[in-house]
């Protein structure tokens, strides 16, 4: 059985998903289970298991990520607003333990999130 997380086997390919972007430091995929008409998840390759262990070193590649995102949204037609979200730990409900950033769109979102 492997240790991987379902993040870095979709990174490996070993398991399937719908890509809709890659470059050398992150990738994009279509959420397996949408919360909404657009729910992708970026991630890094880099195996960072959540924001807590981010640290001065992945600056660039956060910065990176937070290039891509919009960009994505852009594409994806989010022109009316998004979501990104990040839950970290298991409070906030974080189930994979490899960092994701949700970004959402194409519907109108409720504040504050539950
Ligand atoms: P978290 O709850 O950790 O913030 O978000 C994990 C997300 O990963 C969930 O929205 C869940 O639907 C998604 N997810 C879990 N397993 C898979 C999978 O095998 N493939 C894809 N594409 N998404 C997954």
């Amino acid at each position: 059985m492997s240790d991987k997380t379902i993040f870095k086997r979709i990174i490996d390919r070993e398991i399937p998903a719908t890509i809709i972007y890659e470059d050398d430091q992150c990738l994009a995929f279509k959420d397996i289970d949408p919360k909404a008409p657009v729910h992708v998840l970026v991630i890094p390759k880099k195996e960072i298991p959540s924001v807590s262990h981010l640290e001065t070193a992945d600056a660039a590649l956060m910065g990176h990520l937070w290039s891509v995102i919009p960009r994505l949204a852009n594409d994806l037609g989010l022109e009316g607003g998004y979501r990104v979200v990040v839950n970290c730990g298991r409070d906030a409900g974080q189930a994979v333990d490899h960092l994701h950033f949700h970004l959402l769109g194409g519907r109108k979102m409720t504040w504050p999130p539950g």
